[in-house]
C-alpha cells in the first residue's frame, strides 16, 4: 500500500512488533480485563495507558497523547457512543471498540459516531491486536496517501487511469463499482457501515437504501471474487456493513 510516515514505524514491519512504543489508552472499568488486556498490549511493545471511566479516558486522551484509544462499551458513567462523540470533537486518532457479542445497532451506533473498528467479546487477541495494527496503520498512512495506486490481495487499482486488474487481469466496471471498491480498498481490513459506505459512494440522500448497495456489492463480487457466494476478500459484517480483507491469516497485507 502506501509508505507510512507514522515516526514509530518504518516501512517494512510486517511481525508482532508492529508499531512498537505506540501508546495505548485503555478504557475499561473492569480490573480483570484491565490486566489481561495490559499484558497483552505490553508484550507487543505498547505503552498502555489506563482509564477506568468514560471522564477520565477524555482526560487522558488530552493529557497522556496516546496514538490510540481501546474503549469497552460497558462503561459504569457514560455510553461508548458518547464517549466517541466527545473524543471525535477533537481527537483524530483512531479507536478501537470492545463490545459485546451480539449488538450490531450498537457496533453501528459506535462506528457511525467515529469508531475505526470493533472486536466482540469474548474476543480472540489475535484478532484484537491485528485490529489495532490496522487502525494505527491507516491513521499513520493517512498523510502521505497519494491514492494513485492501491494494491491489496490479488486486486490493483489505479486511480490515475481509474483502472482495476484482479491477478493482473484488467476488469471492466461501472463507476458506481469503481467507487465502491476505492473506498472499501483505501479501508482495507477496516469495518464500513452501510451508511458510511452509502454517503461516501451514492451520496447522503441514500443513506438507509441498503439494498442498492447489496446490487452493486454483489455484481463486484462476481467480477473479482473466484466463488461470489463465499467472498474471500469483500465480506459481509452481518447487520452493520462490509469489510474488504486482504487475506491471509492476518488481516494484514
Ligand atoms: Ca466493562
Amino acid at each position: 500500500m502506501t509508505e507510512r510516515t507514522d515516526k514509530d514505524t518504518t516501512p517494512d514491519e510486517s511481525a508482532s512488533m508492529v508499531q512498537s512504543g505506540a501508546v495505548v489508552l485503555l478504557i475499561e472499568d473492569e480490573p480483570a480485563m484491565q490486566r489481561l488486556l495490559e499484558i497483552v498490549l505490553e508484550e507487543q511493545g505498547y505503552r498502555v495507558v489506563l482509564a477506568g471511566t468514560g471522564k477520565q479516558g477524555i482526560v487522558h486522551a488530552a493529557t497522556r497523547n496516546p496514538d490510540l484509544v481501546l474503549l469497552d462499551l460497558g462503561l459504569p458513567d457514560m455510553e461508548g457512543e458518547d464517549v466517541i462523540r466527545r473524543l471525535r470533537e477533537w481527537w483524530a486518532r483512531p479507536i478501537v471498540v470492545i463490545s459485546a457479542r451480539g449488538r450490531e445497532e450498537e457496533k453501528v451506533k459506535v462506528l457511525d459516531a467515529g469508531a475505526d473498528d470493533y472486536v466482540t467479546k469474548p474476543f480472540d487477541v489475535r484478532e484484537m491486536l491485528a485490529r489495532i495494527r490496522v487502525a494505527l496503520r491507516h491513521s499513520g498512512a493517512q498523510s502521505g496517501q497519494s491514492g494513485a495506486i492501491i494494491e491489496s490481495g490479488p486486486v490493483r487499482l489505479d486511480g490515475v487511469l481509474r483502472r482495476v486488474s484482479v491477478e493482473g487481469r484488467e476488469i471492466r466496471m461501472t463507476p458506481t463499482e469503481y467507487r465502491l471498491l476505492a473506498l472499501l480498498l483505501k479501508n482495507a481490513d477496516r469495518v464500513l457501515t452501510h451508511s458510511q459506505i452509502l454517503r461516501e459512494v451514492w451520496g447522503a440522500a441514500y443513506v438507509g437504501q441498503v439494498s442498492i448497495l447489496r446490487v452493486t456489492m454483489a455484481n463486484l463480487r462476481k467480477k473479482l471474487e473466484k466463488d461470489p457466494s463465499r467472498p474471500l476478500h469483500l465480506v459481509n459484517e452481518p447487520g452493520i456493513g462490509y469489510r474488504f480483507c486482504t487475506g491471509g491469516e492476518d488481516p494484514l497485507p
